[in-house]
């Protein structure tokens, strides 16, 4: 399997990384022949996390340490956000993981301003690091988002992290356009190790397995990170890295215009509908909605299982409330549309801007508890 420099930390990583969060669903004995198959077929990064079931996934993996750490770099995370918290973590990881190093560890899932504050500040998770970093237990700083670009690039000033990790993929790349458009730029300039994760928009966009990866890994980053609970899905994600062929521009922007998922319901942020006359920031409306859902719910449903799956997931990243709080601040709302209808004929992918308009402001101002289902 293709190997690339992980940023500057020296490491040589596989294009694939095999993600431990399914190990958790698997009995024990075929998480382990899984991962072994992984490591046997040229992949050599495994990563965890203590929050997957509870340490499970860092106890199977630990159970394959134990007898070849050598063959792999091996990555864990924590989401604790102080010095003491993050100190017992790592030291339970290691234990489960059956080693006295990880290579990687990841302050996982930095998704809030706040938190940037409360791992900088004294006594905060930063300083646990970097003890444990003296202290030879972990080798290089990483960090995960999943939602906000914005956050990850104040990490990036933050603290000289090493490697980060971000959701990269054609359709998440049109509800948070800041991870390929201003952090992926960033971190290169920075020379930091790039790990791409859900390149598969957790599930969306499963019917085109293919394309999605080979979008991902056209972006350039080091390795893309995939999880699998069975061999069939393991080896198929084998197969289309080993194949891979990045797409030409040409060929990303005809995903972006063209992909099935996303139809004539995602905007694809192209400005051309403006001007509105009455200055509704018609594709910032539509951002925000990709925000809070995802630009999941279209409330219509065609499909029975397309429209399952997409409730399924719409609020996956929990980043309701963000959205609703952006949305506040933004003048004039969508509720002030006239119809008048200038913008529609404008819109390349023929999405009825004026009923999208309508759904986004009750989404975004609906003030019921999170995950009522509210369309019918
Ligand atoms: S239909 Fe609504 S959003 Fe479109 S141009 Fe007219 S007022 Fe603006
Ligand atoms: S023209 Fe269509 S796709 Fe482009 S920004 Fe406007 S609504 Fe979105």
């Amino acid at each position: 399997m293709e190997k690339r420099k992980l940023g500057s930390t020296g490491f040589s990583i596989s294009l694939l990384g095999l993600g431990g969060f399914h190990l958790v669903e698997l009995p024990e004995k075929e998480a382990l022949r899984i991962v072994n198959l992984y490591l046997d077929q040229g992949g050599n990064y495994l990563e965890t996390a203590e929050s997957y079931g509870s340490g499970n996934s860092e106890e199977k993996i630990g159970k394959v340490a134990k007898v070849r750490r050598n063959d792999f770099i091996l990555a864990t995370k924590s989401a604790q956000r102080s010095k003491e918290g993050i100190t017992r973590a790592l030291e339970g990881s290691l234990r489960r993981l059956n080693t006295s190093e990880v290579d990687i560890f990841f302050i996982h899932g930095l998704n809030r301003f706040e938190e940037l504050d409360e791992i900088s500040s004294s006594q905060g998770a930063l300083e646990g690091v970097e003890k444990a970093k003296k202290e030879g237990k972990i080798r290089f700083v990483a960090f995960s988002n999943h939602v906000t670009p914005e956050v990850a690039l104040n990490a990036l000033s933050l603290y000289p992290f090493d490697i980060l990790m971000i959701p990269l993929n054609y359709f998440d790349r049109f509800n948070f356009p800041g991870w390929e458009e201003e952090v992926l730029p960033r971190a290169r300039e920075k020379r930091m190790g790039i790990l791409a994760m859900k390149a598969l928009a957790d599930g969306f966009l499963w019917e085109s397995e293919r394309e999605a990866i080979r979008y991902t890994l056209s972006l350039g980053v080091d390795s893309l990170v995939m999880g699998a609970n069975t061999e069939e899905y393991l080896r198929r994600d084998i197969e289309v890295v080993e194949n891979f062929v990045p797409f030409t521009p040409e060929e990303m922007k005809k995903v972006r215009e063209e992909a099935p998922e996303l139809g004539s319901y995602v905007c694809r942020q192209c400005d051309k509908c403006l001007p509105c006359p009455l200055g509704i920031d018609i594709p910032g409306v539509f951002l925000l909605e990709g925000q809070y859902d995802r630009q999941m719910q279209d409330g219509i449903i065609r499909d029975p299982a397309q429209y399952a799956l997409r409730d399924r997931l719409r609020f996956w990243l929990g980043n309701q409330d963000y959205a609703q709080k952006a949305y506040q601040e933004l003048n004039p709302k969508a509720s002030v549309c006239n119809e008048c209808g200038e913008c529609e004929p404008r819109c390349p992918y023929k999405i009825p801007i004026i009923y999208k308009l309508n759904l986004a402001h009750e989404k975004l101002t609906d003030t019921r508890p999170p995950g009522y289902c509210r369309i019918s």
